[in-house]
Order: C-alpha cells, then sequence, then structure tokens
C-alpha cells in the first residue's frame, strides 16, 4: 500500500505552478536539459511524443521527475508510414496515464493518409476508454468535426479527459467540444490569431490550459521552450481583460481538476 500523502492531509493553500501541456521535449537537441529545466521551475509539462518507441525513452528519463510527464503517442502525421506501431501503442498503454500526441491531420501533406488516421485514432480512444482515467492531448488540424465525432462515439466523457491541442476549429465546434467535455490547451499561435483570439473568449475559462508545443513554434528565432508559457499566460489575460496571476493560477486550478488531484502533488501517475 503506498504511504499517505502529507501533503494531502494539511489544510496548507495550494501553490499556483505553470503549465505546459503539449511540449515534444525529445525534439530538442537538449533533451535532458529540457526535462531539467521543467524540474527547476516545477512546470508541470507533459512530454508528448509522436511515436510509441519514442515514448520509452521519454517514460524512462521523466518517471524520477516530480514535474514532468511522458506521453504515449503516435502522431497523425506519421501514420502514413506507422500505422502497424498501434501495436506497440496498445502494448505500452497500461504504463501511463497520459496519451498524446493522437489525433487527425486533414491538411494536404497528410490527407492521403486520413482514412487510415481515422481508423488508429479510434483504436486510440478505444483503447484509452476501454483502460479509463486517460488524459489525451489531440491534435485537430483541419478535422476539428471529425475528432470529436469519433470523441464522442469512442471516448465517452466518464472513461477519461481529452485536451484540444492548438484548437483551431470553428467557434461552433469549440462549443461542442465544451459539451463533450473537452480542454483546450493554447499556445503563442493561437492567440496570434484574431480566430484564436475570439475562441479564448468563448471558451469557457475553467477549460483553459497553456502549453508551448515547443520545439516547433518560435519565440524570436529561438524555438518555443516550457518557461514561455509565461508569455502564453501574459496574452491570454490580455485577451480576456484580466490580471496575469488570476490566469496563472486558474490554468493551474484546472491543470489540479483535470488530474482530479487535491494537494500540490504535481502528477498523480
Ligand atoms: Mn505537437
Amino acid at each position: 500500500m503506498p504511504a499517505p500523502d502529507p501533503v494531502a492531509k494539511t489544510a496548507a493553500p495550494l501553490e499556483p505552478f505553470l503549465v505546459d501541456a503539449h511540449c515534444h521535449l525529445d525534439l530538442y537537441p537538449n533533451f535532458l536539459e529540457m526535462i531539467q529545466e521543467s524540474e527547476t521551475h516545477a512546470i508541470r509539462t507533459l512530454a508528448v511524443t509522436t511515436t510509441p518507441l519514442a515514448f520509452q525513452r521519454n517514460q524512462e528519463l521523466t518517471a524520477p521527475t516530480q514535474y514532468v510527464r511522458a506521453a504515449l503517442g503516435i502522431h497523425p502525421q506519421v501514420i502514413g508510414e506507422r500505422a502497424a506501431e498501434i501495436s506497440i501503442f496498445e502494448k505500452l498503454l497500461p504504463l501511463t496515464r497520459y496519451v498524446g500526441e493522437v489525433g487527425l491531420d486533414a491538411s494536404p501533406r497528410f490527407y492521403s493518409s486520413f482514412q487510415t488516421q481515422e481508423r488508429i485514432f479510434q483504436r486510440v480512444l478505444e483503447a484509452s476508454a476501454e483502460a479509463g482515467g486517460k488524459i489525451l492531448s489531440v491534435h485537430s488540424v483541419r478535422a476539428a468535426s471529425r475528432v470529436l465525432k469519433l470523441v464522442e462515439k469512442f471516448f465517452p466523457e466518464d472513461r477519461g479527459t481529452v485536451i484540444l491541442h492548438w484548437f483551431t476549429g470553428a467557434q461552433s465546434e469549440a462549443k461542442r467540444a465544451v459539451e463533450l467535455g473537452c480542454f483546450f490547451s493554447v499556445n503563442s499561435a493561437m492567440l496570434d490569431r484574431d480566430t484564436g483570439k475570439q475562441l479564448i473568449r468563448i471558451i469557457p475559462p475553467d477549460r483553459v490550459l497553456s502549453e508551448t508545443d515547443g520545439p516547433f513554434l518560435l519565440k524570436g528565432k529561438r524555438p518555443v521552450r516550457p518557461l514561455d508559457v509565461c508569455d502564453v499566460i501574459c496574452a491570454i489575460a490580455t485577451v480576456l481583460n484580466e490580471p496575469t496571476i488570476d490566469v496563472r493560477n486558474r490554468i493551474a486550478q484546472n491543470f489540479r481538476r483535470l488530474l482530479k488531484g487535491n494537494s500540490n502533488r504535481p502528477f498523480e501517475v
């Protein structure tokens, strides 16, 4: 039996913290330093992966950390070549509570694999629903409606939680996602555009998380890193005309609720 968590028993106020709900730490040349940076700054970081084989190393390196967790992914953009790896995904799924990056991408470059992507994403959703309690970071480029239909059909709200990462769907689709219980992890690219700003205004504040999607987004000429979620939080605060500290605290609260944790422990694995 695990030892009782002493923190959970105290009535001390919960600390706010930074959240990077979607970052590809393993795609930086200095992967280990990136993990350490999240640890040093206590940034709750979800290290998403693009293939099940990449997950294994991420899991090894992040398991001993306090604040970084690896997510098991099979990215829609690699499904064209790697659909067969769904069997490895299914084998590894019991090892983690976190799944991502998964989803659908209907942009022209990846459209030829779209049917296969749908088949694989359905299996990801079914396997995750069957296991229960999983948290999924989901890609939905040009495919928001289709993603939501599959989530509705194969991933009931009581079986886990979907975080829509870098959501670019229509407002009607965002509303549908809210009805389905989804969270939204918001990054700097979304906040650069009016459509993204409009979305932030209509999504319920208690469903919003922050992400960097590093190293794919840039800050000036360098790739963003988890600490840059500070910029995302400031930009959300500007759009909502709220104090930055309130947005930061609310995102921490949302993340805690998402994990159904009630203590200062960052991740309930
Ligand atoms: Mn990504």
